[in-house]
């Protein structure tokens, strides 16, 4: 038998978690499943891993249920592993490196679409924080509520950033770029040819998130396979918090925050499937979507896929949370040579026009 403890192992990542001073809840959650784990016959834990019914336990939930199941498949679990690797780090050095790491900055909204400021004052901002580059994506004309860019407004938006471009500073520039709906088929919410020209295009969900788990699967991966598109954004849509202190105006109106759910997508399909394409995860660092979740950053890690470390910034300070998503990737181990935003940005345009 090649089947290792499957309890041995919930309690291990219990006890990391603790020594890593990580929230209560997620100790307790690892602690209550082998507790309820304990109770049975290791016979009916194989049974129920084999029938996917370990959730219907008390005390037990997706995450446990999917360790466990590694566990008894002789796999050291994911959850473990990645935990394992970054023991020992210290990861405020190397959230502060990786911070350091990056040149730019893939997804911010300006005046145009739903953001508070004018590109200009976007762009200086970025220039202030030592950014090389920021990658100028607002919306799409499906998003009307975030005054989405129809293909015309877009074209206009082109030739303003080339004139604002020539009046910046040496070393810096705005790239173009756009947050593209992913519609519900899957495609993408604007012209090919402008997608083409584009530098960087981040493709989002932002409707229809409670679709169920096969519909949202398929959308996603038709998206990720979509040659044009650079960067998965957002990934599961949550919202774990409402917005922040002091964030306010008019900013924020297609990121409406309130709480909600991840959406259900199969997330090893969708990172095995991002890493086929070479499409980068977004890590978002806005503190109210802390998107993906760190279990699905591990997961996107393991599959093998690039991630761009975005801010979402809809006001020129918001630039500045990108140390928000760099503590997160930290703590999932990501390496910064994954990070496509620690490239130049001539190479980052070289990576996504070899994409188109
Ligand atoms: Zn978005
Ligand atoms: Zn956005």
């Amino acid at each position: 038998m090649s089947a290792r403890d499957p309890i041995a192992d919930l309690r291990r990542i219990a006890f990391l978690l603790e020594r890593a001073n990580e929230a209560t809840y997620r100790v307790r959650a690892f602690r209550s499943a082998a507790k309820a784990l304990a109770g049975l016959p290791a016979a009916e834990v194989t049974e129920r891993a084999g029938n996917g019914t370990l959730t219907e336990l008390a005390g037990v939930g997706d995450v446990t249920a999917r360790c466990v199941s590694e566990s008894l498949a002789g796999e050291e679990p994911v959850y473990l592993r990645r935990l394992v690797a970054t023991e020992g780090s210290d990861l405020d050095a190397e959230a502060t490196a990786l911070r350091a790491a990056l040149r730019g900055d893939c997804h911010t909204h300006s005046d145009w679409s739903d953001g508070g400021s004018p590109i200009e004052e976007m762009a200086l901002a970025a220039v202030e924080l030592g950014h090389e580059y920021v990658v100028l994506t607002d919306h799409s004309p499906r998003l009307t509520v975030a005054r989405g860019l129809t293909a015309e407004r877009l074209r206009r938006q082109l030739d303003h950033v080339a004139q604002v471009n020539a009046a910046l500073p040496e070393g810096f520039r705005i790239l173009t770029g756009i947050e593209v709906d992913i519609l519900a088929d899957g495609s993408l919410d604007q012209d090919d040819e402008l997608l083409a020209r584009l530098d960087v295009v981040v493709g989002s969900v932002h409707s229809g998130l409670k679709d169920e788990r096969a519909k949202m699967t398929r959308r996603m991966l038709k998206a990720v396979a979509n040659p044009h598109l650079d960067i998965l954004g957002h990934v599961t849509g949550r919202m774990v918090s409402s917005r922040p202190a002091g964030v306010t105006g008019p900013g924020d109106r297609g990121h409406r925050a309130r709480t909600r759910n991840e959406s259900d997508f199969d997330a090893d399909a969708v990172f095995a499937a991002c890493a086929e394409h070479d499409t980068a995860v977004e890590i978002n660092s806005r503190p109210e979507r802390q998107d993906p979740p760190k279990r699905l950053i591990r997961r996107a890690l393991e599959a093998g896929c690039r991630f761009a470390i975005n801010t979402d910034a809809h006001a020129p300070g918001q630039l500045d949370w990108q140390r928000f998503g760099c503590e997160r990737a930290a703590l999932c181990g990501v390496p910064a040579d994954r990070v496509v935003n620690t490239w130049s940005a001539e190479q980052l345009v070289e990576w996504t026009h070899a994409r188109d």
